[in-house]
């Protein structure tokens, strides 16, 4: 049934789903329920968060993968694995990180037997964006880190450029007071990287996460 005959809006966004005040383990049992926008219907179930809800570290992806989206959890496919690494390598502590993602269902075309990754589209960002303020409102964390162009246009706007900023700290106010972002490339580009530019690739991406290190460790 077309939006138009039902006279509801086609992507009428997460909000209506999002329970008020809820922790990060009652936004996790809602989320399932949530019609914001149609990519809930071709996704095997929404993928929510990981690790640790009181965390000073909030990792923020684009939206869950193939692998994510079988199993359910953020980060466990091939990117997922290689961000661990560069967190350990950073010397961040993997007890302090939250991670989750822009967009919580896998936005994919399929070809053949495949699911082929698209890139969700400014709309699909803002639907979801309700669930991903209610995380950070009660997740609290010190340092947001920005993974990717999808992440960043969903917490520091449509024009950030996340090329020309990696690494750097940069402080904004949100709705829950001040918070310090740092914006870095999504994990998936260092594996798309030509062989032989990717360990280049990948030591950019821990010197990005070396910056967090700092942070935390200058608040102690
Ligand atoms: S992608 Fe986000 S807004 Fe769309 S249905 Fe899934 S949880 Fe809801």
């Amino acid at each position: 049934m077309s939006s138009e005959t039902t006279g509801r809006p086609e992507r009428p966004g997460a909000q209506e789903w999002v329970p008020e005040g809820g922790d990060v383990q009652a936004l996790r049992a809602a989320a399932p329920a949530c019609r914001g926008c149609e990519l809930w219907e071709p996704a095997t179930q929404v993928v929510f968060s990981a690790g640790n809800p009181a965390a000073r570290v909030a990792l923020v992806g684009e939206q869950p993968g193939d692998v994510e989206d079988r199993e359910g959890i953020p980060f466990v496919g091939p990117a997922g694995r290689l961000l661990q690494r560069a967190v350990d390598e950073a010397g961040i502590d993997r007890g302090e990180v939250y991670v989750t993602n822009a967009v919580k269902h896998f936005r994919f075309t399929p070809r053949g037997n495949r699911r082929i990754h698209s890139t969700p589209e400014l709309a699909h960002i803002t639907a979801c964006r309700p669930w991903l303020v209610a995380e950070l409102r009660v997740v609290d964390p010190a340092v947001v880190v920005v993974l990717g162009a999808t992440a960043a246009k969903s917490l520091l706007g449509n024009d950030f450029r996340v090329t020309r900023h990696r690494g750097e700290v940069i402080e904004r106010e949100t709705s829950r007071g001040p918070c310090r972002f740092v914006p870095t490339v999504h994990p998936s580009s260092v594996l798309r990287a030509p062989d032989d530019q990717r360990d280049e690739a990948y030591a950019a991406l821990v010197a990005d996460l070396r910056v967090v290190q700092g942070l935390l460790a200058a608040a102690g």
